[in-house]
């Protein structure tokens, strides 16, 4: 029935919006007791009462974690991702019990601080991990002057003082938050900009409640108020023809920001309610040249629309990673439409049902600048300050990981991208195929991949031609799955010789060798292996260490904020031979770049 307004809208706005009526969803009925829940035996539905002919709200897969809120009949009542409803009994395994008090944000909105969490209620305990003020957490407990806390399946402890308790559910944006974490305090400020202009209107029963920003600059200040006006008309004429003598409500609000000097970022974002029942979520983004007065198109903000995008698929499919499985982004002329350059990064930002089923509503990915500065038109401004550089008179270190890729890459990963840190992944091909997904996100994520042979040959032992083959074949595999040039070799055993420099000499590949050995793959240990490469770390150092060990993972998500809080920049091992005084030699081994010869100066990489 609501078909005039769909259609109005879809002419109007460009982007996809839905009619959604919204599922019951968010906190449930709370039962403070709650268990952990883990889906066993393949994909489980989420339904919306306890009855398999009722709706299905969701589709989850085995591995995912539930939180179990109560029981009716053989059906679990659960929350998953902040989404409520009914699971069969018999599908979900429970783990620990605990008592859910509410949710907290660590640390305050305005600093930029490092926060432990630690495995008892005592600070000289042990650090089970660290986060960014602005890290999200379900409250569980309280011991004195400690919270206990959840995250996923995860639970531990915070002082009372590092915890801002809010009304909030954060158990879907756990995911999302992570997603536009920044490590550099300079990219966290966002200066509001403009004057509020609003209307309160009614029309018989509706009303309409709308803010809107004014900038002061013609061409796009009537951009964003033609656009309000046209919503203002499409929500009169529906509620006339099809909602007349319901109580309704129109609300429109809206975020304004200047990542710099020169550009702008509207976002405008409404919601319609008829009979007390949400109707439609709806947003509209607009980036704006302040100084041209102009509304911006992606091209003008985007210099490679494909890189970009791939960018956003590797981060959108880790997120689905960890919450239903695969998924894949379509539609890319809307979902360009859809971003905007703001304070953190390229954030595009999806209507309710575009990325997430829509009971979660409009949605926000960031694509830091770190990673995407090279790809965007707009090189002034925050842009341009926000690109990654490197200090060359500043310790640099080269975090290298071969023999993978596997999952354990993931959580390596995770940690290098929160603390702005890239690191060299040294692939076997045989492996490539069965992490493929893993493998994108190496390079979505903007470190470097080296070949480590196809199948970890002792390249001393083969043929001129078999070697090439057996370290090309790699190469030519990264290539076709993400574009990437493989510029340096990782033998196996650490085994060369003339011939096989000659052949990477060939190649075009420099050799890397390693300073520090970990020893992770004899010890696995995951705090001897963070023993050796703390004690191992200095400028020019190229650290060895394996990907395929949960020890291994541990130690690396430990020691990377520890390196970046002694000034480390953890770099790749093509951007440290970058500051090489000679460069990268094709067919060279490097053990490491010494403090000598590291020259201020870039060498082309
Ligand atoms: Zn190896």
């Amino acid at each position: 029935m609501r078909n005039s307004l769909c259609k109005g809208i879809a002419v109007l706005l460009l982007t996809a919006f839905l009619i959604v009526f919204l599922p019951v969803c968010g906190e449930a009925a709370a039962a403070d007791t709650r268990k952990i829940g883990t889906i066993t035996g393949g994909k489980l539905n989420l339904r919306a009462r306890a009855s398999s002919s009722a709706d299905i709200v969701g589709s989850y897969a085995s591995g995912t974690k539930v939180t179990v809120l109560g029981s009716s009949g053989s059906w679990y009542q659960v929350s998953v991702n902040g989404c409520s409803g009914y699971m069969m009994q018999k599908y979900i395994t429970l783990g620990e019990e605990f008592t859910h008090i509410g949710w907290g944000i660590a640390g305050t909105e305005d600093e930029l601080r490092v926060i432990s969490v630690y495995d008892t209620p005592d600070s000289g305990g042990k650090i089970l991990r660290k986060c960014l003020n602005g890290a999200r957490f379900e409250i569980v407990g309280r011991s004195g002057d400690w919270y206990r806390v959840r995250s996923g399946s995860e639970f531990g402890y915070l002082p009372a003082a590092d915890l801002t308790m809010t009304d909030q559910s954060f158990e879907l944006t756990d995911y999302m938050g992570s997603t536009s974490l920044s490590a550099d305090p300079q990219q966290s400020s966002v200066k509001e900009v403009g004057s509020q202009r609003k209307i309160s209107a009614s029309v018989e029963q509706l009303k309409v409640e709308i803010s809107y920003p004014i900038l002061m600059l013609g061409v796009a200040d009537a951009a964003v108020s033609t656009w309000i006006h046209d919503i203002l008309r499409v929500f009169t004429e529906d509620y006339k023809a099809f909602a007349s003598g319901e109580d309704a409500l129109l609300t429109v609000d809206y975020t304004a920001s200047a990542p710099d000097d020169t550009l702008a970022a509207v976002l405008l974002f409404g919601t319609y309610t008829v009979g007390g029942s949400k109707m439609l979520d709806f947003c509209q983004a607009y980036s704006i040249d302040t100084v041209r007065d102009a509304v911006l198109n992606p091209t003008d903000l985007i210099s490679d629309p494909e890189r970009i995008l791939f960018q956003l698929q590797c981060k959108v499919s880790r997120i689905f990673a960890e919450t239903s499985g695969g998924y894949s982004l379509s539609g890319h002329d809307s979902l360009l439409r859809s971003c905007v350059l703001d304070a953190d990064g390229v954030a595009f930002w999806f209507s309710p049902g575009q990325l997430l089923p829509l009971a979660y509503g409009i949605q926000k990915v960031t694509l830091p600048y770190l990673q995407s500065a090279d790809y965007l038109s707009r090189q002034d401004g925050i842009v341009a300050r926000s690109r990654r550089s490197i200090d060359p008179t500043k310790p640099m270190i080269a975090l290298t990981f071969d023999d993978g890729p596997s999952e354990e890459t993931l959580r390596i990963l995770d940690a290098l991208e929160t603390w702005g840190g890239r690191a060299t992944f040294c692939v076997v091909g045989s492996r490539i195929d069965a992490y493929s997904n893993v493998l994108r996100d190496i390079v979505g994520q903007e470190n470097e991949i080296a070949s480590h042979t196809w199948n970890h040959k002792k390249l001393t032992e083969l043929s001129a031609a078999k070697a090439k083959s057996q370290i090309s074949t790699v190469n030519d595999k990264v290539a076709e799955l993400t574009g990437y040039t493989v510029r340096v070799l990782r033998p196996p055993y650490g085994s060369t010789n003339a011939r096989v420099r000659k052949v990477c000499a060939e190649l075009n590949m420099a050799i890397a060798f390693w300073t520090v050995d970990t020893e992770d793959w004899l010890t696995r240990d995951s705090a001897k292996t963070y023993a050796r490469i703390m004690d191992g770390a200095g400028t020019g150092v190229i650290v060895l260490c394996h990907d395929i060990y949960d020890t291994t993972a541990d130690a690396a998500v430990r020691a990377i904020p520890e390196l970046v809080q002694q000034g480390y920049q953890l770099v790749t091992v093509s951007e440290l031979l970058s500051f090489h005084k000679d460069g990268a030699v094709p067919g060279t081994v490097y053990q490491r770049v010494a403090p000598e010869n590291i020259v201020t100066e870039r060498k082309a990489e």
